[in-house]
């Protein structure tokens, strides 16, 4: 799916590429890249639209788990059946159930029948012309951090030549609908999903965390604990994470990991709205204690979380507050929005907020802080009273 992050100012893609590859990926711990690759992928009920005779529907069904389920849909009911009976031959039609009905009925039902948010995995594969409408339902029907993939979108090539070099009917026909379906997804910002923090950050936290020797931390924003897993790992075996997230379902994704990696004790994950949380430990016995806090939930309340975990650290301990540099955003002028278009709007929003929380930290006399420009922007805050 394409990622127009990697287009902003921050990402120069030929340097990303250099440090992950001859630095960052070569020492990731093996669990930790298993909890990455589970974090793309691990499908269970998927979703087929165009079919045909169902060569790449049976080898979702075999690749998917026993009780894993596909919902085909084609209104070509007999190209279906020429495919059918090796379907049934390699033992899958169990997981299938096909609806032999125009896709947009069926996806519209589904969504009346309360599936909305239900489908780890959904593959597009109709008419080109259709898939802008198709995506406002698929993006309905998957879950948050699910994929839906969109074949053909370099149409044969076509999409990198102009409009007049392109000869050929069928693919002049469609080549302008999926340039402009390939646009909007790039602007789309509902479709970043991943939300780990890179494995150079990660690694980046676990030199800090063992060179600060921290035993008591707390992570705000969880997720698939790719950022609480490498904080697991860089602790000492009786230290301690408090993990705060409010989807728990992120967080049993990537645990089956955290177990295999052996460090699960020194996790207490607890679903909850983080405030909450934090409130608790406040009037608690908890002031002071924590060495280390890494925040990294919703951008706008950062800085009515920074003042909860200013009372939470330590003197002398760390708050790091992630994607500070709010994908580059917050470089750029206010009167600029248009030169850099491809930004979603929703982005550009809540980069106020960013640069505003950004100022903030810089003149607190209470911290000292440090904002590197590491994954999304990273902020390190050292409380001094
Ligand atoms: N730190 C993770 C990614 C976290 S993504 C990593 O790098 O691997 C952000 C998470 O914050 C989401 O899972 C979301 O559910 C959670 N979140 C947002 N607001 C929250 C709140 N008020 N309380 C608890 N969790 C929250
Ligand atoms: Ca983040």
């Amino acid at each position: 799916m394409a990622d127009w992050t990697k287009k902003t100012i921050l990402r120069n893609e030929a340097l990303q590429k250099y440090i992950y590859e001859t630095s960052a990926y070569p020492k990731e711990h093996e669990q930790l890249k298993e909890l990455r690759e589970a974090t793309l992928m691990n499908a269970k009920k998927t979703l087929e639209i165009g079919v045909f005779t169902g060569y790449s529907l049976l080898t979702t069904a075999l690749t998917l788990p026993p009780d894993g389920k596909v919902i085909a849909i084609d209104p070509d009911k007999e190209a279906y059946e020429v495919g059918a009976p090796f379907i049934k031959k390699a033992g899958m039609q169990h997981k299938i159930e096909f609806f032999p009905s125009d896709a947009f009925f069926v996806l519209d039902d589904l969504i009346k029948n309360g599936e909305e948010g239900s489908f780890d995995f959904v593959f597009v594969d109709a008419y080109k012309s259709d898939y802008l409408k198709f995506h406002e339902l698929t993006l309905k029907l998957v879950k948050v951090g699910g994929i839906v993939a969109y074949d053909n979108t370099l149409w044969y090539g076509s999409v990198a030549q102009s409009e007049k070099e392109v000869v050929e009917d069928l693919i002049k026909r469609y080549r302008n609908f999926v340039v402009e379906f390939n646009s909007f997804i790039a602007a789309d910002p509902r479709v970043e999903s991943v939300m780990n923090v890179p494995v150079d950050e990660a690694q980046f936290l676990s030199m800090l965390l063992k060179i600060m020797n921290a035993k008591k931390t707390m992570e705000i924003g969880v997720f698939t604990g790719y950022s609480l897993l490498a904080t697991a790992l860089a602790l000492p075996d009786d230290g301690q994470i408090t993990a705060i997230d409010l989807d728990i379902e992120a967080y049993e994704t990537g645990l089956p990991f955290i177990q295999k990696a052996g460090v699960e004790h020194k996790i207490n994950f607890i679903q909850s709205d983080a405030f909450v949380v934090l409130n608790d430990l406040i009037n608690g016995e908890e002031k002071s204690s924590f060495d280390f806090i890494f925040v990294d939930a919703q951008k706008e309340d950062y800085m009515k979380f920074h003042e909860k975990v200013m009372e939470l650290v330590k003197t002398g301990g760390i708050i790091a507050y992630d994607n500070t540099l709010w994908l580059g955003s917050v470089a750029y002028k206010q009167d600029e929005y248009e030169k850099h278009s491809e930004m979603p709007e929703s982005v550009w929003r809540n980069r106020d907020y960013v640069i505003q929380f950004n100022s903030f930290l810089a003149s607190n006399p209470q911290i000292e802080s440090s904002l590197l420009s590491i994954g999304d922007g990273l902020t390190l805050c050292r409380r001094l009273y």
